[in-house]
């Protein structure tokens, strides 16, 4: 962005005549009106999600209350456990949404000391049941030198390796396993998420981190979900001045790395200590 409050996209490349280089171009594109196309996207969407959330916590509630009034039968029994479920689905939808608008805007990055450990076992809990429903290992592989601590957003960062180790376990067929190892850079962190799952196509890999963008392949179409996990994790991985990034090899695995900064700048510090 430029001082006049214009957005432009530059791009540059040499002018070569007959081998060799005369010069280079310069091309800017305004592209000002796209940005704020773009932020009153997000604006409404982040409206819309917050006035959805009273009414959907009405309709779970009143659901779950029905068989306290009076006797379901079977049938009916079936229609509220189906009604509770598109509620829940809906709601986690909405909150995706909210989160990473949240994000996206760059509120309240709450900056602390971080364990690594006690952020892994938290994750690893949290996804126990799943990853035992379908008989799927969870593996911890640490290395001696890991740092004990990283400077981030603890909530964040545990949404993020929450929304990767989910993901592992989703896209992988039962009796799978799944790998959560770290990495130690002289600046870094990277936590790498390993599974043995149904793998992505080189042609999904260049969009996955996109707000709604779901892989093509059937097995993962057959899982629930919005495709907004992984664009939450990107914001995050953003916000950290981190990065994420995915190795695939189809029918073999993925392993998706989350490359964290040990430390913050001060300016996102002064927030917590
Ligand atoms: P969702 O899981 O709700 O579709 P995500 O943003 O979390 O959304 O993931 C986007 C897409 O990336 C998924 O639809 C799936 O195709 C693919 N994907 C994500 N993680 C994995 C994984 N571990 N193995 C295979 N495919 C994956």
């Amino acid at each position: 962005m430029l001082s006049d409050k214009r957005t432009y996209l530059a791009t540059a490349s040499s002018v070569v005549v007959e081998g060799r280089r005369i010069g280079r171009v310069c091309i800017m594109r305004d592209v000002t009106h796209f940005k704020e196309l773009d932020s009153l996207k997000s604006e409404f969407v982040a409206t819309v999600s917050h006035d959805l959330r009273s009414p959907l916590t009405l309709m779970r509630g009143y659901a779950t209350m029905l068989d306290t009034v009076g006797e379901l039968n079977e049938q009916q029994q079936g229609y509220v456990k189906k009604i509770i479920s598109g509620v829940e689905n809906m709601s986690r939808l909405v909150n995706n949404l909210l989160d990473l608008g949240r994000i996206e805007i760059g509120v309240g990055l709450q900056v602390e000391h971080v364990t690594v450990l006690d952020i892994i076992e938290r994750v690893t809990s949290a996804v126990q049941l799943q990853a035992a429903q379908k008989n799927i290992a969870l593996n911890v592989e640490l290395p001696k030198d890991m740092p004990h601590a990283v400077e981030a957003d603890q909530a964040l960062l545990h949404q993020a390796l929450y929304n990767l180790v989910e993901n592992a376990v989703k896209y992988t067929p039962e009796n799978g396993r799944v790998f959560i190892r770290t990495i130690s850079q002289p600046d870094y962190l990277i936590f790498a998420i390993e599974d043995s799952g149904i793998g992505i196509t080189p042609e999904d890999i260049p969009h996955l981190f996109e707000k709604f963008y779901r892989g093509k392949q059937r097995e993962a179409r057959s899982q629930p979900g919005s495709g907004l996990g992984l664009a939450i994790v990107h914001s995050i991985a953003e916000s950290h001045r981190g990065r994420v990034w995915v190795e695939s090899a189809i029918g073999k695995g993925s392993t998706f790395y989350l490359q964290i900064p040990l430390t913050q700048p001060k300016e996102f510090k002064s927030i917590s200590s």
